[in-house]
């Protein structure tokens, strides 16, 4: 789960990192606001979920209330990278004497968290790290002893780093350290770290990320997950506590994403997509969707998450898969016919039913609907396929 730079400084500054006084608006009024309240100069920094926002034109220094108004009227509704900014955070803004860059990640490949620093921080890292390997410094960190003082004092040296600013940046590593173990983070990252020219260290920037399978030990960090989210469908299937993907038109070559699909297990409801690609390439017909409703869904999940499927525009017809283990088939029948009846459904869905309480669910099925569940996947696949082509 990503976090905005706000949102993050604001867990840095409870750990103690020092970092530029500030405020939140979502208007130009409220912009203006936020600049009086924090002083001139201050700068106004769009807050989206991607980085290079500085090379973007997200970020902007304004010198009095004019300049600050501009700045809002620029950024509060840019486009960055496909984000539409809808907040910005405005901060006093800090004399530059040097920029650096500290950071802690989870290095897959080595199994084990890395700490991350250069003296060369700012907008430019990603080329700097590509040009210039050397000037970018990593430093693994062994799980079971964790970030040693040492390791922390000899990479400052290595990098580089001004005599005037490895006090304070060590002190920020071990709180970076300290912030980026207790909320379960996958990226602690101050890129810029800043030498102030009167001779402070701040962090400009903060980025976090965080995993989100940890979310459920972290109350009120999981509170800023829907904020992270910012498809309406996707923000919806989160409060209906569904596993859905959109899945974008832009991966599926070319096809439209017409197949709205339903299946119990991601492994199914993979293959579910993988099938519908293929059968529905030749019609330009695509999967809409991701969406597993678990093992052992009740029929009120079916139910919600075929209304949630159909309440996609692009949505021309359901697929519904089910391989009954611990889901029971007459469970699934239930919930089909519960969210039929309460919904009118105006596109043609198909059902594949097959496993646990099997003939109970088709018995249910048949006397109460008009729904011929199949039994073999792909012949359910083709169908839906079939009639979504033809609709
Ligand atoms: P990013 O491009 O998305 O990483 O956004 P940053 O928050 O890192 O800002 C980009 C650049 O804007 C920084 O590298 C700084 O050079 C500049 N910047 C950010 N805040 C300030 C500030 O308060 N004062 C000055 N002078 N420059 C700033
Ligand atoms: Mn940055």
């Amino acid at each position: 789960m990503k976090i905005h730079e706000y949102q993050g400084k604001q867990i840095f500054a409870r750990y103690g990192v020092p970092i530029p006084k500030g405020q939140v608006a979502a208007t130009v009024d409220e912009v203006v606001a936020a600049a009086e309240a924090v002083g001139y100069p201050c700068v106004v920094k769009a807050q989206v979920h991607v980085g290079g926002r500085g090379k973007a034109g997200g970020v902007k220094l304004a010198a009095d209330a004019a300049a600050a108004r501009g700045a809002g009227e620029a950024i509060l509704g840019m486009d960055i990278k496909g984000l539409t900014v809808q907040q910005v955070l405005v901060e006093e803004a800090i004399g530059i004497a040097a920029e650096y860059y500290l950071g802690i990640t989870l290095d897959r490949a080595n199994q084990r968290n890395v700490l991350i620093v250069s003296a060369a921080g700012g907008i430019d890292i990603e080329e700097v790290a590509a040009k210039t390997p050397e000037k970018v410094l990593r430093v693994p960190i062994d799980p079971a002893f964790g970030l040693l003082p040492h390791q922390i004092t000899a990479a400052l040296y290595a990098a580089g780093i001004d005599a005037a600013a490895i006090r304070e940046a060590t002190r920020f590593i071990k709180l970076l350290d300290q912030a980026y173990r207790d909320i379960d983070a996958s990226l602690a990252e101050i890129n810029p770290l800043v030498l102030t020219t009167d001779g402070r260290v701040v962090a400009a920037d903060a980025k976090i990320n965080i995993d989100d399978n940890a979310l459920f030990r972290h109350k009120e960090l999981a509170a800023l997950s829907e904020d992270a989210l910012t498809d309406p469908l996707e923000i919806e299937a989160h409060r209906r506590g569904l596993q859905f993907v959109r899945l974008e038109a832009a991966n599926l070559a070319g096809a439209a994403p017409a197949v709205g699909v339903i299946g119990n297990g991601a492994g199914l409801v993979m293959g579910t997509l993988d099938e519908v690609t293929r059968v529905g390439a030749p019609h330009g017909i695509g999967p809409a969707n991701f969406l597993d409703i678990g093992g052992g869904a009740r029929a009120e999940v079916v139910r919600n998450a075929l209304e949630l499927v159909v309440s996609n525009p692009d949505v021309r017809g359901v697929f519904i898969n089910i391989f009954g283990g611990i889901t029971r088939c007459d469970e699934v029948a239930k919930g089909i016919l519960e969210a039929t009846g309460a919904l009118d459904l105006q596109v043609p869905l198909v059902i594949r039913l097959t496993g646990t309480n099997e003939d109970e669910g088709r018995r249910i099925l048949a006397e109460q609907s008009s729904y011929q569940p199949y039994t073999d996947f792909g012949a359910a696949a083709a169908k839906i396929v079939e009639l979504v082509a033809a609709a």
